[in-house]
């Protein structure tokens, strides 16, 4: 009882035309921006991102620089999650010393 996966299909098109490393997509392949070789995605309707995210870590280690007039924004949100996660750490460390003076206040008193 399984049915064809094109939704599946679509939404992983979208992924791929989401990714600022891409060039193009098509039904089953994809187009690489860096080097601009066409990475086929298996057939459908089961297309594979694999064969695409391979050729990335492969070829370009996938944290290739892209260059700055290409897209640069989608790559910020992944550093400013980061940041925030770091302030936040440090904040907890700050609530925690702070917790300790008050505690040690209170049994001072
Ligand atoms: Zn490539």
């Amino acid at each position: 009882m399984k049915k064809p996966n094109t939704t599946g299909d679509e939404e992983k098109r979208r992924i791929l035309e989401n990714d600022p490393l891409t060039d193009g997509v098509e039904e089953a392949r994809c187009r690489c921006r860096v080097c601009g070789t066409w990475i086929e995605l298996g057939s459908i309707p089961q297309i594979q991102l694999v064969n695409w995210a391979d050729h990335c870590k492969k070829y370009h280690s996938r944290s290739v620089s892209v260059p700055p007039k290409l897209k640069p924004q989608r790559l910020e949100p992944d550093w400013l999650g980061l940041i925030a996660v770091m302030q936040a750490i440090h904040m907890l460390q700050h609530l925690h010393s702070y917790l300790v003076l008050l505690h040690m206040a209170l049994r001072g008193a």
